[in-house]
């Protein structure tokens, strides 16, 4: 990887994550920790980020900015961050999506063009990489986002006890995309 697509892949991961440590950079992108302090020289030089013990935050107003334009590129709802959906674009720009809906609208939109999508578990709130994740679709739980709902869990097995509770159906990734493509075009009931 050349240091400028490391630059901006560095970029891209500060400012989705907030704060990360310098070993974890040195991990993720297989390069010294020297090397990701050079990389960072020039980052700290434009104000984008700050060190801090070991690593380095997103500038405080360079994050509230991105707080208040963190909004759904489907339908523009505000971003909860347990409901996001994320999809890391091969420039690694990051598009967020409100919840699941939209994240699979979108998702559908872009094909293969992106890198990476990423969802959190309904229950645990942690990261899933969308195409590994369950589905459920009209359960009767509100979790106050976009109609028709859609829930994601890591876990299969939790998805179908959720389902036992609350109602619903549980899809992997390929079927959730087409059901969800199928019902905003009006094509419901023909499965
Ligand atoms: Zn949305
Ligand atoms: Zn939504």
């Amino acid at each position: 990887m050349l240091p400028v697509e490391r630059r901006s892949r560095i970029k891209a991961l500060i400012q989705s994550k907030q704060n990360m440590k310098i070993s974890e950079l040195s991990e993720l992108l297989g390069v010294s920790e020297m090397t990701i302090h050079r990389d960072l020289r020039p980052l700290l030089e434009e104000g984008l980020i700050h060190k801090t013990f070991g690593g380095i935050t997103l500038a405080s107003d360079v994050a509230e900015t991105k707080q208040q334009t963190d909004s759904c590129i489907i339908c523009s709802r505000g971003v909860k961050e347990q409901l996001a959906y994320r999809i890391i674009l091969p420039d690694n720009q990051i598009e967020t999506a409100c919840c699941a809906h939209c994240g699979l609208i979108r998702h559908r939109q872009l094909g293969s063009e992106m890198n990476q999508a990423l969802c959190h578990d309904f229950f645990t709130h942690t990261t899933i990489g969308a195409p590994y994740a369950w589905y459920v679709m009209d359960t009767s739980l509100q979790i106050g986002c976009c109609q028709p709902q859609v829930l994601t869990f890591a876990n299969k097995k939790h998805a179908e006890k959720f389902v036992l509770g609350f109602g619903g159906e549980v899809y992997d990734f390929e079927t959730a995309l087409e059901i969800m493509h199928n019902k905003m075009n009006g094509q419901e009931g023909c499965h």
